[in-house]
């Protein structure tokens, strides 16, 4: 429909500027030279004189204007015209003359049906046909159909198959444990009838961004071996009161037709939010829109093997009646992947990648603590564009080393110009950081450090690998980590006496830390196990909100401030022990700008 629209509005166009420039052409050149030639217009007294002097042959009074033949100067006969006058006279004159033609036109009276036919049926066929233009019009601008309202322009993609399996999918093993049950079913809906089960209409996908939960629905329908419908919860938000109602109907009518078949709403958040109370009279296109999807999920015969996958990462915001049973009932976390999870994606990508051999995929799982499925992806990607910038014919171990950086830091800037001064202070700032980290027991161990600057405009930086994922944080661990953030500007204050915007990031993640273990975590010893934060969305950036008191929020402020001065204390204290190795280390990291981790630790234990 879509493809149709376009050559049509072309001939269109073509056909009226063809048409606009034929007539331009006739009214200013074709015309008035014709008419030039034959007609002159003259004023009344020429017209009397002409006929005193027995030029005239034929005169024909017409409504407004007297038209008359006279033999012109050049002796020819021509036609003249003239304005019709107030002359009583004329036709005794003219008949004097004796050799004149004369006579007036008779009006002609139509004929009452053509009357009728020029006053009614004319102008209402103008006015349908410029209506049904600017309708047509209006369509094109909204892109739908705006005045049929029982049907969609949903934009739905049917494929037989989408090519994906469990396979293509790596880790997410609980995920892939839940919907394997909804693949069986698409397989053999007969076991499950046979017995009356009715099987879950929906599941419902929640994570984080890129964690693969499109991807997964995809595997689904692969594995069934069914039709996949996919729309975004965007696409049902429309302009008009109950469009995107009808869109819903219109996709659940189509699913019914090619049942069995998956249909996967991605940011099902969209449409199934949380309906309020609404004194404000509230959205009412989007509160339909979510009526009509659970009047739909309701209605369908869930034995006929139409099942919907859903996606969201803010599945707190959901309405409730979206998660009832018989509607989104299952709930299947995607989470970020672990190690395992991470080095598997790795893998599952560089599959389709020339890779050197002995690649360790997992020190690049290590590196990537927190990275999405999707992210590592990129990863990857980046490892072949930067072989390929290489002119190497396969991705080696550094191009994966390099892409982590890229993908976390940013490029290189190869000629951002730093002065010898800020890069000296750049590089006692990482060496504090790495120095703290590797001084304390509870802290990881560092794995690269770099003072070259990057696109995202980190001046350098120290990257930690953890040995082995943990998923607990003790106390202890959680107040070294607020010790390492500082000791960057410890560093800076030992050597430099000054500090620098430089710590600004440092600043931010230990007031993060140190915060959610006061109001979080239950570690702090003013408080006992009381909530006073919650996280609002944990799947997207998770910012939280206080739920206090005033005072406790004062004293809250205070704990925290104490917390991060007591790190910030014990890093200064670490950094004047070993204020040799601080200079020693920065001097050599000065010198070849990216040293690793083992590098560190030699010159730490020499
Ligand atoms: P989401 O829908 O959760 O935002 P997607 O399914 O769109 O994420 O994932 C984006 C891309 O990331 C996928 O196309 C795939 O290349 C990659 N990806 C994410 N998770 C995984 C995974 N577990 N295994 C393999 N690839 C993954
Ligand atoms: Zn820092």
């Amino acid at each position: 429909m879509e493809e149709g629209k376009n050559p049509n509005k072309r001939s269109f166009i073509v056909y009226y500027v063809i048409i606009i420039a034929v007539m331009l052409v006739f009214n200013v050149l074709v015309y008035p030279a014709l008419m030039r030639s034959q007609i002159q217009q003259v004023d009344y007294g020429t017209f009397l004189n002409d006929v005193a002097a027995g030029k005239v042959t034929q005169v024909e009074v017409q409504e407004t204007q007297i038209a008359f033949k006279a033999t012109g100067e050049d002796g020819k006969e021509q036609i003249f015209v003239t304005g019709k006058m107030e002359d009583p006279e004329l036709t005794k004159r003219l008949y004097e003359k004796g050799t004149i033609k004369f006579d007036k036109v008779i009006p002609k009276e139509n004929s009452p049906i053509v009357n009728f036919i020029l006053s009614w049926i004319l102008p209402l066929a103008a006015f349908f046909l410029i209506g049904q233009l600017i309708m047509r019009q209006m369509q094109k601008r909204m892109g739908g159909n705006a005045m049929a309202f029982g049907k969609s322009n949903a934009k739905i993609y049917v494929k037989a198959e989408t090519g994906k399996t469990f396979a293509d999918v790596a880790g997410q093993d609980e995920a892939k444990e839940a919907l394997a049950e909804i693949v069986d079913y698409l397989h053999h809906p007969e076991k499950y009838a046979a017995i009356g089960a009715n099987l879950p209409k929906g599941a419902l996908l929640v994570g984080p961004p890129g964690t693969g939960k499109t991807l997964l629905a995809q595997a689904v329908a692969g594995e069934a071996n069914v039709p996949f419908f996919s729309i975004s919860g965007s696409e049902f938000v429309e302009m008009f009161v109950g469009m995107g109602a009808a869109k819903v109907r219109d996709l659940f009518k189509q699913a019914a037709d090619k049942a069995p078949c998956i249909v996967f709403i991605d940011e099902v958040d969209t449409i199934g939010k949380k309906r309020d109370g609404g004194i404000t009279g509230g959205n009412d296109e989007r509160e339909q829109t979510l009526n009509q999807l659970l009047t739909e999920m309701d209605g369908f015969d869930g034995k006929k093997g139409v099942v919907i996958l859903a996606a969201t990462n803010r599945p707190e915001s959901l309405d409730p009646a979206l998660l009832r049973p018989g509607r989104f009932d299952r709930r299947v976390p995607v989470e970020l992947p672990d190690l395992a999870g991470r080095e598997a994606v790795l893998r599952v990508h560089a599959k389709n990648i020339k890779m050197e051999q002995n690649i360790d995929f997992n020190a690049i799982a290590r590196a990537t603590s927190g990275a999405s499925g999707a992210e590592l992806a990129n990863i990857v990607n980046e490892a072949a564009l930067r072989a390929v910038r290489m002119g190497r014919a396969s991705v080696s171990q550094s191009d994966l080393e390099e892409s982590v950086e890229v993908v976390i830091a940013g490029y290189q800037r190869k000629n951002a110009v730093i002065s010898e001064r800020e890069k000296k202070i750049v590089a006692y700032h990482e060496i504090g950081h790495a120095l703290v980290a590797a001084m304390q027991n509870h802290s990881a161990p560092v794995h690269k450090i770099t003072i070259i600057p990057r696109t995202s405009g980190a001046l350098g930086y120290t990257m930690q690998v953890e040995e082995d994922e943990h998923v607990l944080m003790s106390r202890e661990e959680a107040f070294d980590k607020i010790v390492t953030l500082t000791g960057g500007r410890s560093a800076e204050e030992i050597v430099f006496h000054s500090v620098t915007t430089g710590a600004s990031n440092d600043i931010e993640q230990a007031t993060k830390i140190a915060r959610a273990m006061v109001t979080r975590y239950g570690m702090s010893e003013n408080f006992d196990m009381v909530a006073m934060e919650t996280v609002n969305n944990q799947y997207l950036g998770g910012d939280t909100s206080l739920a206090c008191a005033e005072g406790t929020a004062q004293k809250i402020d205070a704990e925290v401030n104490d917390m991060i001065q007591k790190a910030h204390e014990k890093a200064r204290s670490i950094l004047k022990e070993n204020e040799e190795k601080l200079h020693e280390l920065a001097a050599y990291l000065l010198e070849k700008e990216t040293i690793s981790g083992e590098e560190f630790m030699q010159i730490l234990q020499a």
